[in-house]
């Protein structure tokens, strides 16, 4: 099962993952938006990064609801608010204490249903809920088999997803505004969101 040590390594990895792919994220989001989402998401994991060296938590909600509201309090863009809620309700489904296969996938789609109340977008509109929600499916799907499995199957679904994505014209965020020209370009918001996944199957199980 995953105690709070190891969320913290997901974040911690996560961060360091973004950081890396800064630059290549942010190329991608100059094709079909404003060339912003690596700075925009480097920002607010390096704020994350430096509130878990200042702080202790107590439990994964309250981790998790301080790295939500660092993001969007950090992020300007689309992806602050779309991800500071996915951490704000998978951190609020957790409980006290460690989270076992079925609490972490109970968590994840609390966290997915929080992005698309948030968003509006559905699967096809090319946006990172085009990644997200193939892992869900995969992680659920896999769960019988444990916990690293099902991280496993997430992160490879999630990428299915994201290149899924790439032929379609956007329908959501800025990329919508190019219409047909949108399409053929791999967008920034699923291509992070792989990022989250494999950190978490890196770190998790
Ligand atoms: P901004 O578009 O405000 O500059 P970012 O560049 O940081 O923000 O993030 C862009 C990403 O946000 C897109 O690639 C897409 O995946 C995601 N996104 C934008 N709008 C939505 C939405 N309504 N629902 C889900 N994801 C979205
Ligand atoms: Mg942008
Ligand atoms: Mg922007």
């Amino acid at each position: 099962s995953v105690d709070i040590d190891r969320f913290t390594a997901w974040l911690r990895a996560f961060a360091g993952a973004i950081h890396e792919h800064a630059a290549e994220l942010t190329e991608l989001d100059s094709a079909i938006g404003d060339a912003d989402h690596g700075s925009n998401m480097d920002r607010g994991m390096t704020a994350v990064a430096a509130a878990l060296d200042a702080d202790e938590f107590a439990s994964a909600p309250a981790l998790f609801k301080k790295v939500g509201m660092t993001l969007v309090s950090s992020v300007g863009g689309a992806s602050g608010p779309l991800y500071g809620t996915f951490f704000l309700r998978f951190g609020g489904a957790l409980g006290e204490g460690d989270a076992d296969v079925t609490a972490l996938g109970a968590a994840l789609h609390a966290g997915i249903d929080g992005i698309v109340q948030r968003g509006k977008a559905e699967v096809g509109d090319k946006t990172m809920v085009d990644a997200w929600m193939p892992a869900v499916q995969a992680y659920d799907d896999a769960r019988g088999d444990g916990l690293a499995a099902a991280l496993r199957a997430a992160a490879e679904a999630a990428a299915r997803g994201r290149d899924s994505a790439t032929p379609l014209v956007a329908h959501k965020g800025r990329a919508s505004y190019l219409g047909e020209r949108s399409a053929g370009h791999q967008d920034p918001g699923a291509t992070s969101t792989v990022l989250l996944i494999e950190s978490a199957a890196a770190t998790l199980a």
